[in-house]
Parts: C-alpha cells; sequence; structure tokens
C-alpha cells in the first residue's frame, strides 16, 4: 500500500503539468504579463543635428519573458491596440519612464523623452490623466515630454486634434510619427496642433540605394518643411544618410548611426559622455 501522502503529491504534480502545458491565449498572456509588470521601456538617443548634441530620447518598450526573452513591440502593440490592452501600457510606459529617468529630467532640464501613443490612447485620453499625476509628482516640467502619434492613427480626426489640443495645452510637444507612410492629407495635418514631424524610416533607407525611392525622399522633407514644423530624420544608418538629412535642413535625427535603443542607466551614460564631446 502507497503511503496517502506519496499519492498525492503524485496527483498535484500531474496537476500542476497539466495545467501549465495548458497555453493562454495571446490576449489572456499580455493581460498576465501587464500584471506582472513584464515590461521595459528602452530610450533611444535623438540627436539635434546643428549642434551635434543629444537632446533627448525616444521611449520604446520591450516584453521581458520570465524565460529572459525579449519580445519586440511590432509582435505585441497590434494585438494591444486591436484588444484596448495599450491603454494599460501606455499608463505603463509613462510611469516608468517617469521613475526610469526622475533624477535625470530634473537636473537637465533641456533633456526631453518622446513617448509613443496609440490610436486608442488618443479615443480615450486616459494616457494625459496619468501623465499629469506622474509629472506633477515628480516635478518634471511638461515641456520635457513630447508624445508622438502615428499619421495612421489619425484615423478620427476630430478626436485626435481633440486630444492633441488638450496635450499641447498641458505644454507637451507633439509630433507626427511614420510621416509618408499613412493617408493623411497635408490640409489634415495643418488643421492640427503639432510641433514636429518624423521623417519615416523607408524615406531615410532610400538615401544612396534605392535611385527609384531616393526621389521621393526630398519631396517629403519638403512637405514638411511647407509644414513649418521641426523635421526628426528616424532610422539614420549610414554616414551618407546623416550628411543627406544634415543638408536638407533636418532639425533632428535617431538612427543606429548615433545610438541603439538603451536600457535607462545607459541612455543616462551615453548622454553624458555625448553631451561632453
Ligand atoms: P517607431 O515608433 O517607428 O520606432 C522606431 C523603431 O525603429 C524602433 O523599433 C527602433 O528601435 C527602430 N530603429 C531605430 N533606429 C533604427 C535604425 O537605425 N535602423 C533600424 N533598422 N531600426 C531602427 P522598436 O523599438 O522595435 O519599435 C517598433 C515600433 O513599435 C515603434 O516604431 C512603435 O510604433 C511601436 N512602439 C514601441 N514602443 C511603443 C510604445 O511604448 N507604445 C506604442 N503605442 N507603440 C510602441
Ligand atoms: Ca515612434
Ligand atoms: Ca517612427
Ligand atoms: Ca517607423
Amino acid at each position: 500500500l502507497l503511503p496517502i501522502g506519496l499519492v498525492a503529491s503524485a496527483i498535484l504534480m500531474l496537476l500542476i503539468l497539466w495545467v501549465s502545458r495548458q497555453r493562454l491565449s495571446p490576449e489572456k498572456e499580455l493581460k498576465l504579463a501587464i500584471r506582472k509588470r513584464e515590461f521595459q521601456v528602452h530610450y533611444q538617443p535623438l540627436i539635434e543635428l546643428a549642434t551635434g548634441y543629444c537632446v533627448g530620447a525616444e521611449a520604446l518598450v520591450r516584453w521581458r519573458r520570465p524565460d529572459g526573452r525579449w519580445i519586440a513591440p511590432d509582435l505585441f502593440i497590434p494585438l494591444a491596440e486591436q484588444s484596448g490592452l495599450i491603454l494599460d501600457i501606455t499608463d505603463h510606459v509613462i510611469e516608468q519612464v517617469v521613475a526610469d529617468l526622475h533624477a535625470m529630467l530634473l537636473a537637465e532640464q533641456q533633456v526631453h523623452v518622446a513617448i509613443n501613443i496609440s490610436a486608442r490612447d488618443l479615443e480615450s485620453g486616459r494616457f494625459l490623466d496619468v501623465l499629469e499625476r506622474e509629472i506633477a509628482k515628480a516635478g518634471i516640467a511638461p515641456g520635457q515630454i513630447w508624445l508622438e502619434v502615428t499619421e495612421r492613427s489619425l484615423i478620427n480626426p476630430d478626436t485626435a486634434r481633440a486630444t492633441i489640443a488638450r496635450a499641447r495645452d498641458a505644454g507637451h510637444l507633439m509630433a507626427i510619427d511614420d510621416f509618408g507612410t499613412g493617408y493623411s492629407s497635408l490640409s489634415l495635418l495643418e488643421t492640427l496642433p503639432l510641433d514636429a514631424l518624423k521623417i519615416d524610416k523607408c524615406f531615410i533607407d532610400a538615401i544612396g540605394r534605392d535611385a527609384a525611392a531616393s526621389v521621393v525622399t526630398p519631396h517629403i522633407i519638403g512637405m514638411g518643411r511647407a509644414l513649418k514644423l521641426n523635421l526628426i530624420a528616424e532610422g539614420v544608418e549610414t554616414r551618407e544618410q546623416d550628411a543627406y538629412v544634415r543638408k536638407a535642413g533636418v532639425q533632428f535625427a535617431q538612427g543606429w548611426y548615433y545610438a541603439k535603443a538603451l536600457p535607462a542607466d545607459e541612455f543616462m551614460a551615453f548622454y553624458r559622455d555625448y553631451n561632453r564631446g
């Protein structure tokens, strides 16, 4: 006769094995990850071309699974947007940016961090309450937080306009992301209260590579200039692309040519080293 304790623990083991083999749906996994705070924000330096200084960073979220695997945002942001879970992720990103860079944002009054805002966030506007609460708590100036909305997220222009106006009234700067890849007309962009345009990487990739595509790049830059907005080139990878955007009068640039997205402490070290010259 087997001792009762042994039988019980064997059954328990089998049960644990069975439960752990049941795969959660991707949405449930995402929900669990939000609850367990498995997201981490990395910071990609932003360079002011005229001065050569690093003036800030873009906050880019990553999912770190319990097994140590990193999951890129392209793989979970679309599901998060579909399911509405993006609202919680945005809140978490805001909280983490303020916590990560609190000391730096207070000491370096010029540095700013750009946070990506989705179409759902624009619709809900909830992130603005979170942002206001977090920066007030930390004593950070609103102008140190920039916001990026993609051209594609302007599906509902009236709601977008209202939230963008609210954000600017609160003191944040607004940039249109992935400029040139969406369907928004210049006349729509003209009616939005904006500060900057980020020229999509595909137009930067074309520089010095694809003759047909690089015909378009000067026009995209020209359109941005016609809107009288600050221009930011994203995805600059080569010296040739850096020279091109400089010559074209683009104010800011981001890309692997300068630096990849870095964990908070590495970004702070980068900022100090880079600006010391
Ligand atoms: P994005 O906003 O256009 O961000 C730029 C992406 O290009 C980032 O990828 C960045 O790491 C990558 N990148 C920057 N420089 C270079 C370069 O020189 N070469 C190449 N090949 N890539 C470069 P990442 O971090 O994988 O993010 C992908 C997208 O996921 C972002 O595109 C953005 O749309 C979305 N995303 C990231 N973080 C957030 C977030 O916190 N909230 C929301 N709503 N979306 C986010
Ligand atoms: Ca962005
Ligand atoms: Ca972008
Ligand atoms: Ca892009």
